[in-house]
């Protein structure tokens, strides 16, 4: 199944899927209270702070406390709508930017509102989420300057110390913190980069604030899997389990899920009774990430999608940090050993020790994800890493290089 679908109750229906598909335009948007002013003094910060919204890039930190710091740094700030989605699984800051650019453009006139700036960016690779973008910049000549940059596709260009660079002319990769974007970002500015979603999230607050706890648990999740079918993009509610979005999906026969994108990690046995949860899913040892779910049929093998994950990250390093080029190509190398039944008696010994070595050691969270994957896997498929000691899996034969082609989707 391919498609865009909101399974909240009637009535909810449209807080960022719409009900029928194509481009909103201004008059739809302006129609349902889209653009209002922002009150004095304004209730908008405070209301996101106790519905608890949490950032949809990945971290899921906490958006009012990342609004306020950037408030109050000394300084003029700048505030940028991050559309770049690194994770090859997730499409929905590419479905927003092309079919809804109006709601992320109030999110963003908003946040530059709350936080007293007067220049804002919105960061693009995608050339259709640009287009759509640009074209509901002529529709609406915004409050505050708007600037578009575009930057090249990469897993780690949507980092927000990544996305400060190229904007500064720079390449988009990441630089160390500190300092922080908060306090020295674009030009030097104190710098808010908020992903897409957390903008829409934010400008839905401000039109609906009777359903603003609604609206700040509730998730775009992009669904995907090998084995069956396209792909998918659902606006589900918090807690939901993810049987329910599987079989939505037409992935209920799963035998796991990789996490988040590629940075939640794997989760085998149990997967089903997962909530869509940022932290009960920190607290059973995976990640929500972006959104981005991808299922693991049964006839595939837990090792062949580990093996391509680790290996695409491998060749998505933006080769600064030493412990980064090195630690993820011997986690991707090593794991190639074992799919291609090469492993010796202590291999998983080896590769569990480096799984709890690596994390935190890099500039960003590439090294982090790698190794997660690494370690989940030995964590929830010891039986399947062990059955390939000296033999030669059929499903691991087929496992691609590493172009991240098995979890790259489309955008529906
Ligand atoms: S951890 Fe890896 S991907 Fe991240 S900045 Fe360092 S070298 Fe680049």
């Amino acid at each position: 199944m391919t498609g865009v679908f909101s399974l909240l109750p009637e009535g909810r229906h449209g807080l960022l899927v719409p009900p029928s598909g194509g481009r909103e335009d201004l008059s739809h948007y302006l129609a349902a209270g889209g653009y209002a002013p922002l009150p004095v003094p304004d209730p908008l910060l405070d209301r996101i702070a106790r519905a608890g919204l949490r950032g949809r890039g990945g971290a899921g930190f906490p958006a009012a406390v990342k609004l306020r710091a950037v408030r109050d740094a000394p300084g003029r700030a700048v505030v940028v709508a991050n559309g770049e989605e690194g994770e090859p699984g997730s499409v929905k800051d590419r479905w927003l930017l092309r079919h809804r650019p109006h709601v992320v453009l109030d999110g963003l006139r908003l946040a530059a509102a709350m936080t007293g700036t007067e220049r804002g960016y919105v960061y693009v690779s995608d050339a259709a989420a640009e287009q759509a973008v640009l074209l509901a910049l002529a529709e609406r000549p915004p409050e505050l300057r708007i600037d578009v940059v575009r930057a090249e596709h990469a897993y780690v260009a949507g980092e927000e110390t990544a996305v400060i660079r190229r904007i500064d002319g720079g390449p988009a990769l990441p630089r160390a913190k500190p300092p922080r974007p908060f306090e020295s970002g674009v030009g030097g500015a104190p710098t808010l980069v908020a992903n897409v979603e957390t903008l829409a999230r934010v400008a839905v607050m401000h039109t609906r604030p009777d359903v603003a706890a609604v609206v700040a648990g509730t998730h775009l999740v992009t669904l995907s899997g090998s084995g069956t079918g396209g792909t998918v993009l659902v606006e589900a509610p918090a807690g939901m389990h993810l049987k329910v979005l599987a079989d939505l999906g037409g992935h209920g026969r799963a035998e796991g899920v990789l996490l988040g994108g590629l940075f939640g990690g794997l989760y085998g046995a149990g997967w089903a009774d997962l909530p869509l949860d940022h932290d009960r899913l920190n607290a059973a040892g995976g990640a929500l990430g972006c959104g981005a779910l991808h299922f693991l049929h049964p006839e595939g093998c837990p090792v062949a999608a580990a093996t391509e994950a680790a290996a695409y990250l491998a060749a998505q390093s933006a080769r600064q940090c030493g412990v980064c080029v090195s630690g993820t190509g011997a986690l991707a190398g090593t794991l190639a050993t074992v799919a291609h039944g090469a492993a010796g008696d202590d291999t998983a010994d080896q590769l569990r020790r480096w799984s709890r070595q690596l994390p935190g050691r890099g500039a960003c969270g590439l090294l982090d994800a790698a190794a997660r994957i690494v370690a989940t896997l030995l964590a929830h498929f010891p039986d399947r890493v062990d059955a390939h000691r000296g033999a030669a899996c059929p499903a691991c034969a087929d496992a691609a290089p590493d172009d991240g082609r098995r979890f790259a989707v489309a955008v529906p």
